[in-house]
């Protein structure tokens, strides 16, 4: 079997351009990977004017020699328009392995260890940064069936916040853990805001809602800075979804203070990144909460590690509070259920692009979630 053709298509998701790229092959089975980032999509979509040669022609089922072909091509780099691009092909690669093979893909990758994967919602909360709204959202999200939501409270804070956003901020949290109730799992998104005196004592006020962790409460990619702050405070953090390598990821952990990890299937090295990632991770008792927000392909691909993988904690999904028309763009992404994920048992990962449909929704230059701007909460930013 033989790539013969590569394509690279932009939705113009309104907060974020969706990216995917499609492999075709010479037996006719064409396999769906994605490599969507935030601003950067029109980057991602000219990394192959460079890399095609590289990857026409080749068998797609040796995807480990491919893949690893193209890392040594760019020098090894770690770049995210590359990262992104790598683990778009490897998904394809896998997508088109299992199909050929008649197998949904978790059976490529060792078979089940659970029949179905605990979700979490994000994006459920897009309008006002008012405590009242978001402790409406929350119970109806908890109505929907979810035993777990994640948001982040900070609004437009960098480094510091002052006394009153530091108290809306905490009546946010304190709304939506009453609203939620004490059964629910909440998780609270700091999205690398604060310096780390802030962090530490945000970390402390946040103790008495409980939440299931505090994310990335510091720039991630500093490590040694992420592990001062989580033991400083009497919550778990969480970190992760920025890293590009199993190397960052190693950094984080042998710290000793971090046991919930984030990596993102589009930003690792796609499934098998992915799957790498989580026996990182099992070597260091942590667990692995996958990232996810970008298109429902993300789901779907990473929905296929979690059945298989045997530390995956809960899997982040925007899906029911994403754009109206993802449903008829993407084909086949599972959906959550009673707060469960389940991967499809169709071959392959299950998802299919409708390129008609795709043009429906073209490219835009705007399409960007601003998180230090105000309002950003609301998703829609044109
Ligand atoms: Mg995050």
């Amino acid at each position: 079997m033989k790539i013969i053709d590569l394509k690279m298509f932009i939705v113009g998701n309104p907060w974020k351009n969706w990216v995917f790229v499609k492999l075709y092959t010479d037996e006719g089975i064409d396999g769906l990977g994605e490599c969507t980032r935030g601003l950067g999509a029109k980057a991602v979509e000219a990394v192959p004017d460079e890399l095609r040669h590289l990857i026409l022609g080749e068998d797609p089922r040796d995807i480990n020699a491919l893949t690893d072909k193209i890392r040594k091509a760019l020098f090894l780099a770690e770049d995210p328009v590359f990262t992104a691009f790598i683990s778009g092909i490897d998904i394809a690669c896998w997508d088109i392995t299992a199909k050929a093979c008649g197998q949904p893909l978790y059976r490529m990758l060792g078979g089940k260890t659970r029949k179905k994967i605990r979700a979490y919602a994000n994006g459920w909360y897009q309008g006002p940064r008012d405590p009242g709204f978001f402790a409406e959202r929350a119970a109806s999200v908890v109505e929907m069936g979810y035993t777990a939501l994640k948001f982040d409270p900070f609004g437009t804070a960098y480094m510091y916040m002052d006394k009153a956003e530091e108290k809306l901020s905490l009546s946010i949290v304190a709304a939506v853990r009453k609203a939620a109730g004490e059964d629910v799992d909440i998780m609270i998104e700091a999205h690398d805001r604060f310096s780390a005196s802030t962090a530490i004592r945000l970390g402390n006020l946040l103790a008495e809602y409980r939440p299931m962790w505090f994310e990335t409460p510091v720039y991630s990619l500093d490590t040694g800075l992420t592990n001062e702050v989580a033991r400083a405070v009497g919550v778990p953090v969480a970190s992760g979804e920025r890293f590009a390598s199993t190397r960052e990821l190693r950094q984080l952990l042998s710290g000793g203070s971090v046991d919930i990890v984030q990596p993102e299937v589009l930003r690792i090295g796609g499934i098998s990144g992915l799957m790498d990632a989580c026996a990182v991770a099992r070597s260091y008792n942590a667990w692995v909460a996958p990232h996810n927000a970008q298109s429902p392909m993300t789901t779907a691909a990473s929905v296929q590690v979690g059945m298989a993988a045997t530390n995956i904690m809960i899997q982040e999904c925007f899906d029911d509070f994403q754009t109206d028309w993802a449903r008829e763009v993407l084909r086949g992404y599972p959906k959550v259920t009673g707060g469960y994920l389940e991967a499809p048992e169709t071959s392959g990962t299950g998802v299919e692009l409708d390129e008609s449909a795709a043009q429906k929704h073209p490219y835009g230059p705007m399409n960007c979630l601003r998180l230090f701007e105000p309002g950003w909460e609301r998703r829609r930013i044109k």
